[in-house]
This record gives C-alpha cells, sequence and structure tokens, in this order.
C-alpha cells in the first residue's frame, strides 16, 4: 500500500493526527537499543479514544498491522516495526491527559499517552505519589509500562504496575472500547479481562487509559551503598534488612563491578574496591524524627561482613548514587558486545545460578559479567560481554550460545527468562524453548479471540 493509499483509509483523522514524513518515521522505527529497525509509510498519533476505535477497524477492514507505540524505550524489539511488513506506527504521545485525581480514594485516572515523570510530578503537587520508577521514566509512557508489566526500582515495596492497575480503557477487535475506568478495588464480577491485557506488549489491543492506586508520598528517602566481596553477604544483608526495616525498603538493588566500571565510559567515575555494591533506598512514612540516627541504630550491631558503607543525607545525594544505578544501561550501549538477559531467579539459588553461570560461560569465552538489577525482586540483568575475541561472523553461534548457558541455568535453578522486559522480538525462540506447549498453545487462543485478523503487533512474543 503507498502513501497516497494510506492517507486515504485515515482520511478521518486530524492533519497532526498522522504524518507521512520519512524522516519522522524512521526515528519511530528504530528500538532504544538500536538492535530491531524496521520500515513504516505512516505514523499515527490519535488525539482520542474514538480516532483509535475508527482506526482500528481501518486497519481489520484493510488488513493493516498495527505497531503500538509508547515511548519506544522497550528493551526487546516490540514498539518498532519489522522490515518491509507493511505495518503502520501508532504513537500514544497525544492520548496524555491526567482525566482525574480523586483524594478521597487515592486513585488517579490517566490516559496512556502520559510520560511516567509528568506523572510523577504532577501527583508530587498533592504529596502524593505513583511508585512505579525506572531509569526510563523521562521518556516512557504509562500505557507502555501497562503493555510491558513494567517493574521498575520500587517493585520490592509496590510491587509491578500490575498491583497499582484498578481499572483499564482498551480497545481491541472491531474497535470495541472495553471501558472499566472505575477507582473500585474489590470486584469479582467473573474473568478480570484487564489482567490479560497488562503484560500483553500490544498484541490483544491498544490500551487508551488506566485508574491507578496512588500513594502517599514517604517524608524522606535515604540510600545505604553498601560492598562486599560475595554474593551471599549481599543475600544476607537483604534477609537480615527485610526484618529489621520491614516496608520501609523501597529499593533494593546489586551492582557487580564491572556494571560499574563501565560507568568511566560515560564519565562518571568513583572508588570502586569490592566485587559487589547494593543500594538500598529507606522510606520514612512515619515521620520518624531523624531518619539516618535512626537507620544507623538499627544497623549498627549487625554482623555482616560489609565495607564502603555510606548513608545519604538528603535528596540531592540520593540522586547521585541513583544516577550511578540508572546510568548503567546507557553505559552498556558503549560496550561493543554485549549479551543481555532478564532474568529472575529464587533468591536462595541465586549464588549458586551467578557461580555456575559465571564458569560455564567463562569456560567456553573470555566473557565478562556485567551484573546489575532489582535484587530485591528476584531480578537479575545478567549481561554477557563477549567483545574481545569475537569476530563479526561469528556473533551469532555465540549469541545463541551463551543464550543456552544463561537460560539452561535459569530453567534450572527454578527462574523466568524474563523478569519484566518482556518478549517482543528478541526473545520470541527463547519462550518457544521454555514454556510449556500447552501454555503457548492456550496463550495464542487468546490472541485469536482478541485479535483475529492478525493485526496487533504481530510478529511479537508469538
Ligand atoms: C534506561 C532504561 C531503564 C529501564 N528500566 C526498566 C526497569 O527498571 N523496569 C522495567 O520494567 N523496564 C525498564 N526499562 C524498559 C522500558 O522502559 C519499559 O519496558 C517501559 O515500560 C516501556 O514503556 P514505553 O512507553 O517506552 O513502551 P514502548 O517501548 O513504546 O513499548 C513497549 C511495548 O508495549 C507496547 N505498547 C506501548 N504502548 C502501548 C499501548 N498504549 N497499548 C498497547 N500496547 C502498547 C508496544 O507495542 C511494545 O510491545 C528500561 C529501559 C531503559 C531504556
Amino acid at each position: 500500500m503507498n502513501k497516497e493509499e494510506l492517507k486515504n483509509i485515515f482520511q478521518f483523522l486530524e492533519n497532526s493526527e498522522y504524518s507521512l514524513d520519512q524522516d519522522i518515521i524512521n526515528n519511530h522505527c528504530i528500538d532504544w537499543r538500536g538492535d530491531f529497525i524496521g520500515t513504516s509509510d505512516i505514523i499515527l498519533f490519535p488525539k482520542s479514544t474514538s480516532a483509535i476505535s475508527k482506526i482500528i477497524k481501518a486497519c481489520e477492514k484493510n488488513h493493516i498491522p498495527i505497531i503500538p507505540q509508547g515511548g519506544n524505550t522497550g528493551l526487546v524489539g516490540g514498539s518498532v516495526p519489522r522490515k518491509d511488513k507493511g505495518e503502520i506506527i501508532l504513537n500514544l504521545k497525544n492520548m496524555n491527559n491526567i482525566r482525574k485525581i480523586n483524594l478521597t480514594d487515592n486513585s488517579v485516572i490517566i490516559e496512556s499517552g502520559c510520560i511516567l515523570e509528568d506523572l510523577k510530578k504532577k501527583l508530587q503537587e498533592h504529596e502524593m505519589e505513583f511508585p512505579l520508577n525506572m531509569g526510563s521514566k523521562g521518556s516512557c509512557q504509562v500505557g507502555g509500562n501497562i503493555a510491558t508489566n513494567a517493574g521498575g526500582v520500587n517493585y520490592i515495596k509496590y510491587g509491578s504496575i500490575r498491583q497499582n492497575i484498578l481499572g483499564l480503557e482498551v480497545i481491541t477487535t472491531s474497535g470495541e472500547i472495553i471501558s472499566n475506568l472505575s477507582s473500585i478495588k474489590k470486584n469479582n464480577t467473573g474473568l478480570d479481562l484487564k489482567q490479560i491485557f497488562i503484560g500483553s506488549e500490544g498484541t490483544l489491543g491498544i490500551i487508551t487509559a488506566a485508574t491507578f492506586r496512588i500513594y502517599k508520598k514517604p517524608q524522606e528517602r535515604c540510600i545505604l551503598w553498601l560492598g562486599s566481596d560475595c554474593v551471599s553477604e549481599i543475600l544476607k544483608t537483604y534477609s537480615y534488612f527485610t526484618k529489621i526495616f520491614c516496608d520501609q525498603i523501597s529499593s533494593f538493588e546489586l551492582m557487580n563491578k564491572k556494571s560499574l566500571e563501565i560507568l568511566k565510559k560515560i564519565g562518571i567515575e568513583f572508588r570502586i574496591t569490592k566485587e559487589y555494591y547494593c543500594l538500598i533506598e529507606l522510606s520514612n512514612f512515619q515521620d520518624i524524627q531523624n531518619f539516618q540516627d535512626y537507620i544507623m541504630d538499627k544497623i549498627a550491631n549487625i554482623n555482616l561482613n560489609l565495607e564502603d558503607v555510606i548513608l545519604t543525607k538528603n535528596e540531592q545525594e540520593n540522586i547521585k548514587f541513583w544516577n550511578i544505578r540508572e546510568s548503567i544501561p546507557l553505559a552498556e550501549k558503549k560496550e561493543n558486545f554485549v549479551i543481555k538477559h532478564d532474568v529472575s531467579i529464587p533468591l536462595e539459588r541465586m549464588e549458586q545460578f551467578i557461580n555456575e553461570t559465571d564458569q560455564k560461560l567463562k569456560k567456553n569465552f573470555s566473557a565478562e559479567i556485567i551484573n546489575f538489577g532489582h535484587i530485591g525482586d528476584n531480578n537479575l540483568h545478567y549481561n554477557v560481554s563477549v567483545s574481545k575475541n569475537i569476530k563479526p561472523n561469528e556473533e551469532k553461534r555465540v549469541l545463541k550460545k551463551v543464550n543456552d548457558i544463561v537460560y539452561s541455568n535459569t530453567t534450572k535453578f527454578g527462574g523466568s527468562i524474563s523478569a519484566e522486559h518482556g518478549i517482543g522480538q528478541l526473545r520470541k525462540d527463547d519462550l518457544k524453548k521454555y514454556k510449556s506447549r500447552f501454555e503457548l498453545e492456550k496463550m495464542k487462543s487468546i490472541k485469536k479471540i482478541f485479535d483475529p485478523f492478525d493485526i496487533f503487533n504481530p510478529g511479537k512474543i508469538f
């Protein structure tokens, strides 16, 4: 279909709701890591739920595949079209209104194209917060967060976005709108259909709005930065801290030495002496008078072999430490050939997983491990840098071998091959390998129900 035909099909849209300019379109055809580059002849920027409903009807009638796109920060190639498949991009950036902030029952109704950070800033005006937080918050949209069931750095206290969704507005096959944006918390009226759309990566329909739970903003936050030479000591710290600080822990992040050393390439340098560091964020909800003293008292007599202990004194210092943690994915982009993973492993088996997988990889390659992640949620970005001796024509073979080693150990230790980033294009083959055939068949059956013409993000997940 050429550009003129596409323009005719979508003639019900205002001029500002689409673009045929190839430079604009091309910017939206490449994913954040630059690993997936596709093509498209039109990009749509609809401003209303009714416009999206019409788009879906037109696409079904004309067999045009739609790629839903939020902030395009996804890390599995889910938000970009494939090459030469006649796919069009539906970007949600114009659906960005906050429809209602409800301070009686602590909820917000928000359109899916709202940038996560914009929502967070707006809620701060009311001393409230939406707890989802991650390095991409300045670009990702809440619709993308829902479609990927995003986890982020505060999962340990608030769960993933799924646990904070009270209602959804979704447009699915035939342009049908499923709208349930009520702020009620209890609703046992048969199957809870909204759960199917959370984490569906744009394969079942377009999410246009949501009702989220919101929370009182803590009075202050402090970060404890700790170093240790072995991961078992970090895990003991986790176990101990969850008992003494309970739900005051709002983040528990792990970084290995290599993940911090690569920060030099983007101008972040500091003293690194230990093999592992962790960043623990503690939140003061109970108006404790001197929160730093309170924390120091609690950890004064613990019998753990930790070093390089720093406790932040103010928000500026918190930002400095978060910047270290959140800059790791940016620094990784500068490395030549890093094979990335987003696994989750039961904590009691985490050390064994790391040791065995490190050993196996190092036996086969001259590999360096860039390990970091939301360890408090079992989530490890276990990334393998094999840049040194690999020729470009060997990359595919190495990638497969490395993935086989990492994922077979993930399965062996009772983990998941995708903790929070999803499947997209990147992990499609791995999903086939590590998910049971029965589960995959049932997933495909659900896809058929909501997308009988296969127009929603084809070639992703399945
Ligand atoms: C520096 C950095 C740090 C990150 N940290 C984290 C982290 O801590 N935790 C985490 O979970 N992820 C993290 N991510 C990954 C990414 O930011 C999340 O997956 C995020 O939720 C994607 O949102 P987005 O708006 O960019 O979605 P996109 O990338 O645009 O899309 C992601 C998927 O959702 C679909 N989609 C988007 N909008 C809609 C919609 N309205 N309706 C239906 N489908 C839709 C797309 O088709 C695609 O399949 C990080 C990424 C970066 C670059």
